[in-house]
This record gives structure tokens, C-alpha cells and sequence, in this order.
């Protein structure tokens, strides 16, 4: 089984890698064991769990398949970073950013997605601790276009890992970077002078390379663990999938003495279509060791088709198990929202007619589960 002692950090750059999606990239040797290309952790814990599943049949119902499974899980360190009472806020501003190292730069997405999204691997040398789903500040370098002197605004990026980072000793941040590509709208073609700064920036980086860091910052999307089996709806368009990576990893992957989840993550992901999935491996992995815990709708919009023949975003998959949803969230179930603005109309339009179907008033209820800080929602 993987430790963080086999992930401990060297610095010599390695030679590209091949991701299982075709994609080319460069990571730093022995900076990421367990990297988002190196999945061995998948056939040991499925291995163990098809042990551990063959004696559930046995077993009373009280032990939850979580705990049951938790040996097959990764071990962490260092564990004081679960002993603080609140979240990190801040540590760095943007007068004094943190110069982080990148580690690794790979393309997350098919050939066949439009446009491109990495997963970038950022080496905080344990020096910018954050929470599940916090965001973290990246300066680009350059000067500021509209203040002419300054350096470049910060951009907010969703942390796509969990505090222990992907090599589980508390020394990385991923983030999950979707590159905004500027198209001419008379002409149709690409206008590289128009594209995202930051954005094409963390998605152009080598290993080695420093980058300006600030944050952590953001509370709305925090984890609430206090009861450990509790539901959570998670909803995400594209890169909006990034703290609900974090969440997944605590709940499914990590060994965490202080977090045993056993209630149920229900992950709605909306996405182009197959080859613009993100994590697939990952989360379908879960629902082989956690079918009673974990659940993943997918909506492929250029993919798939809603009831009326339109094409399939995430309200349409919302819509689907309405009455599950509505249900699990009158008994006190949270739901998450983060990606793309332009996700929440829709959303927002389908859980009103369904709350009216259901003889409800929606603003009712939308004030209730906020005073019960049941509703997340950061979008960008
Ligand atoms: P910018 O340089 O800021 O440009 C913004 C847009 O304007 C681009 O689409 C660019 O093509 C366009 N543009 C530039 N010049 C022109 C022009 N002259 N005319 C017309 N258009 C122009 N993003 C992610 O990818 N992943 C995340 O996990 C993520 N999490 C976020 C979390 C939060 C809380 C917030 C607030 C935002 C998050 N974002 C995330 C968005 C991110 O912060 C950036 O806004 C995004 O990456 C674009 O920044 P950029 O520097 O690349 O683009």
C-alpha cells in the first residue's frame, strides 16, 4: 500500500509521461508516486475489497462498508493537519504570496473534448495548508494590462485535492485548470491575444517552474464533518468537479482516523461529452468499493438526450431523481453547486417546478435549507 514515505519528494524532472488519456506531460520524479496518472492504488483496494465484500454478506449490517474497507485505504500524514478548529484563511495575500513549485502539468481531458482542462500539481512544501474545498490565489506573472506597474489580479482556483494533497503527505495542492481560449466571433478562429492569462499560464508550465500563490481562501464549500454520515449532493459543470475530487479522496481513498465517512456523496457531473470527463477513473472506481455510499450521474450534453429530445445538461439529471433529491434533502442532506455561472438558472428553474409539482413553495424552501446551511453554491 502506498505511504506518504513512498511519495516523498525528489527533485530531478522526469522524462514526459504518457497519461492514460493519450495526453504528454512532465512530472517531477518521485514528486507525485501516486499521481493522477499512477493509479495502482486502484487495483490494491479493489483487490482487498472484493475480500472485505465477500465477507460483508456476512457480517451484520451495523458495520458500515466504509469502515469495513478502510485497510485497503492510503495512509497520510502529517495528521496534525486535522487537529486545527478552523479552516486556514489567508495565510498568504496577494502583498506577499507564497513562491510554490509546480510538480506536474497533465492534460486531464479526451481528444475528442472540446477545448482542454489539466490537472496541475503544486508543491507548497507544507507551507500553505488548506481544507477540502477551499480555493487557492494564483498571480500570473506580468504586468497588470489596467494598472500599468502592478503585477496581474489574482485568479481563484478550486483546490481539486484534499489537504494531504495527491501524494497523501500534506506537501501538494492540485488544481484542475480549464484553459480559456479567446475565439473571434466574426471569424471563428482563435485570438491568442485575447486568451486567459492565468489560465494558459498554469496550463503552459514545466515542472519546476515557481508560481505566486495566495489563500487559502473560501468557507461556502468546506466539507461539514461533524456528522460523518451525513448526505451529500454534490453538482458540478466541468472544472466545478475540482472540490468535490478533494471531498471524494477524504471520504473513499484516504485513511483519516477522525473521518470515517459512511453516509452517501451523490455526484451529479455535467460535461461536453465522454472524452471531457474528469477523474472518471477515480469516482467510477468508488462505486465499485462503495455502492452503498457513493453515487455518480453523469449528463453528456453532445452525448446524451433529456426526456424531451433535447440535449442532456445536469438540471436534466437533477430532474430525473427529483424526488430522491427533494426527499433526502428534507432529511437534512447537503447540496453543493460549483463550476460555470450560467450553471445555476437552470438549476435554480428545475428545482422550482419540481418544488411546485410537489405542492411546495421553492423560496421556502431555498430559505430554509440556507438557514440550515444545507445549500453550497460558488460559481464563476
Ligand atoms: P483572463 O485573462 O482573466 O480573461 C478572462 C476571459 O476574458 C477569458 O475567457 C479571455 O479569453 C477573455 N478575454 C481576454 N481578453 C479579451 C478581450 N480583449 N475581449 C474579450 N474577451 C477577452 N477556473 C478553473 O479553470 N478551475 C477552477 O477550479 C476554478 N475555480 C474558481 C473558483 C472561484 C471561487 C472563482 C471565483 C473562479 C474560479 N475559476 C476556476 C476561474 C478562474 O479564477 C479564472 O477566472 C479563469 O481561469 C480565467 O482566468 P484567465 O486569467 O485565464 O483569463
Amino acid at each position: 500500500m502506498a505511504t506518504a514515505a513512498a511519495a516523498a519528494s525528489q527533485v530531478a524532472v522526469s522524462a514526459p509521461v504518457v497519461s492514460s488519456r493519450g495526453a504528454r506531460s512532465s512530472r517531477i520524479q518521485g514528486g507525485s508516486n501516486l499521481s493522477f496518472t499512477n493509479r495502482s492504488w486502484i487495483g490494491t483496494t479493489l483487490a482487498s475489497e472484493s475480500k472485505v465484500a465477500a465477507q460483508r454478506r456476512h457480517v451484520s449490517k451495523v458495520l458500515c462498508s466504509v469502515q469495513q474497507a478502510s485497510k485497503s485505504k492510503v495512509a497520510v500524514t502529517p495528521l496534525h493537519l486535522e487537529s486545527a478548529k478552523e479552516p486556514p484563511l489567508n495565510t498568504y495575500k496577494p502583498k506577499g504570496p507564497y513562491t510554490a513549485t509546480i510538480v506536474s502539468v497533465e492534460r486531464a481531458v479526451g481528444p475528442n473534448a472540446p477545448g482542454e482542462t489539466c490537472h496541475v500539481v503544486i508543491d507548497h512544501g507544507g507551507n500553505v495548508p488548506y481544507w477540502e474545498g477551499q480555493s487557492y490565489g494564483i498571480i500570473p506573472p506580468g504586468e497588470n494590462p489596467k494598472k500599468p506597474g502592478n503585477p496581474q489580479n489574482v485568479r481563484l482556483y478550486s483546490i481539486a485535492s484534499t489537504r494531504y494533497g495527491d501524494s497523501f503527505d500534506g506537501k501538494t495542492a492540485s488544481l484542475c485548470v480549464r484553459r480559456a481560449v479567446y475565439y473571434d466571433p466574426q471569424t471563428g478562429k482563435e485570438d491568442p491575444s485575447k486568451n486567459g492569462v492565468c489560465s494558459n499560464f498554469l496550463c503552459n508550465s514545466k515542472p519546476g517552474d515557481k508560481i505566486q500563490l495566495t489563500g487559502p481562501s473560501g468557507k461556502i464549500m468546506l466539507l461539514p464533518e461533524d456528522d460523518p454520515n451525513a448526505t451529500h449532493i454534490m453538482i458540478a459543470t466541468g472544472t466545478g468537479v475540482a472540490p468535490y475530487r478533494g471531498y471524494l479522496r477524504r471520504m473513499f481513498m484516504e485513511d483519516v482516523p477522525n473521518y470515517r465517512f459512511g453516509g452517501l456523496a451523490w455526484l451529479f457531473l455535467g460535461v461536453a461529452n465522454s472524452d471531457s470527463l474528469l477523474y472518471d477513473e477515480e469516482f467510477t472506481s468508488y462505486l465499485k468499493q462503495y455502492p452503498d455510499n457513493f453515487r455518480f450521474d453523469k449528463a453528456l450534453s453532445r452525448e446524451q438526450k433529456n426526456k424531451n429530445g433535447g440535449k442532456m445538461y445536469v438540471q436534466d439529471k437533477i430532474e430525473e431523481y427529483s424526488d430522491e433529491i427533494f426527499k433526502l434533502l428534507d432529511g437534512g442532506a447537503h447540496i453543493y453547486f460549483c463550476g460555470l455561472k450560467g450553471m445555476m438558472p437552470g438549476i435554480q428553474e428545475t428545482l422550482k417546478k419540481v418544488a411546485e409539482q410537489r405542492g411546495e413553495s421553492w423560496d421556502q424552501k431555498l430559505s430554509q435549507l440556507k438557514k440550515n446551511k444545507q445549500w453550497h453554491v460558488e460559481v464563476y
